[in-house]
């Protein structure tokens, strides 16, 4: 099985990546199991520029295929913030409940409550990197609602659903996530480039 290096120390993003990668036949490792401890300054101004800055800090080190994830919560009455500050929202260290509490306070009485979850994936391979982007429209709500899932799920209810993802089961948050359309554009680009990497 080939493995993938993820330039990530969040372990439950590294499972829901595993369990979408999987089943195809590779394997996607943390850089902590290679070691890689420190954390990656995301000194970029958007999801593509940090997705690129955390897969080569991996790449420099490792030698080998690694990919990275850059993701953001996009609020349309808030042009687009917090956007790619959405891990320090409320400030350093992140915190999922500082960050739903802010927002949920910066949108009281908005009508306007339209967001989405946005992913920049980069892939380095051979010194080239590569970006697949996802995203899912859907509203912020007026309260946090469930237990599942990280950081702003219980307050975004994708479009055309009556839960949050954090009241969804993690499968039915993969079938749609912004995460997962970003990685399915991924796959079909790995599956059509067999020889840079073979399963
Ligand atoms: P990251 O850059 O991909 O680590 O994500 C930045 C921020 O967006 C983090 O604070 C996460 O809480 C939030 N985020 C990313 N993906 C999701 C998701 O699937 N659900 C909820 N929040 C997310």
């Amino acid at each position: 099985m080939t493995n993938i290096w993820f330039a990530s120390h969040n372990a439950h993003k590294i499972q829901e990546l595993q369990t979408l990668i999987h089943p195809l036949g590779w394997n996607i490792k943390g850089i902590e199991e290679a070691g890689i401890i420190d954390e990656i300054e995301e000194t970029g101004l958007t999801l593509q520029e940090n997705a690129l800055i955390k897969a080569k800090f991996a790449y420099d080190r490792l030698n080998e295929p690694c990919i990275s994830d850059d993701s953001g919560l996009e609020v349309s009455a808030l042009s687009g913030r917090p956007g790619v500050h959405s891990a320090r929202f409320a400030g350093l260290p992140p915190d999922s409940e500082k960050n739903i509490k802010l927002l949920l306070s910066t949108m009281k009485g908005q009508e306007n409550r339209k967001a989405q979850f946005r992913t920049v994936i980069c892939m380095i391979i051979s010194n080239s990197a590569y970006y697949f982007e996802g995203s899912i429209q859907g509203d912020i709500t007026s309260e946090a609602r469930g237990v599942g899932g990280f950081g702003y799920d219980p307050i975004f209810m994708p479009e055309g659903h009556q839960q949050t993802f954090a009241e969804m089961t993690s499968e039915q948050k993969n079938s749609m996530s912004h995460r997962s359309r970003a990685v399915g554009r991924w796959l079909n680009f790995l599956k059509g480039k067999g020889s840079l990497l073979n399963p």
